[in-house]
């Protein structure tokens, strides 16, 4: 992935929205990647959380949207527990969700899924990932 750092970038209302959400000012990380390494769903994500922390603190936002990182956590806070630096990356990931849908962007259509898939999925779960993908 070619990247292009800027200092615009990394003091955009980009940064300050995720730190705003986030409640706190972005610790810093020294790429580790024990968030990585401990996720349980990175095995099916196009970025990992190491490299997200990474897009996030050079104002990236771009590159983020385009990975499906952020609709794939599963919010089970792992990376947070095992990061020494103190980022609490999983608030980071809702942050980041947040910023997409306050835009409306849907990540799932509604309206695309199939009747069938719908008759068989558990409500509870339906209405659980519709909060969690949809504006
Ligand atoms: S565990 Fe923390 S310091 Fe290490 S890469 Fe992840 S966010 Fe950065
Ligand atoms: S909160 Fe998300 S990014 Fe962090 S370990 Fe869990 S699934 Fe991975």
């Amino acid at each position: 992935m070619r990247v292009e750092i800027s200092t615009k970038r990394i003091y955009s209302d980009f940064v300050k929205k995720v730190e705003e959400i986030n409640g706190q000012t972005l610790p810093p990380c020294y790429q580790c990647g024990k968030c990585s390494a401990g996720c349980p769903m990175s095995f099916a994500m196009e970025l990992l959380p190491n490299q997200i922390i990474r897009l996030v603190q050079l104002g990236l936002e771009e590159d983020i949207a385009k990975s499906n990182t952020i609709w794939i956590c599963a919010s089970c806070i792992t990376c947070s527990l095992r990061c020494p630096r103190g980022v609490d990356l999983a608030r980071v990931m809702e942050a980041l969700r947040l910023i997409t849908m306050r835009k409306n962007i849907d990540h799932v259509k509604i309206s695309e899924i199939p009747q069938e898939t719908i008759a068989e999925l558990p409500q509870l779960a339906m209405v659980g990932g519709f909060r969690k993908l949809t504006a």
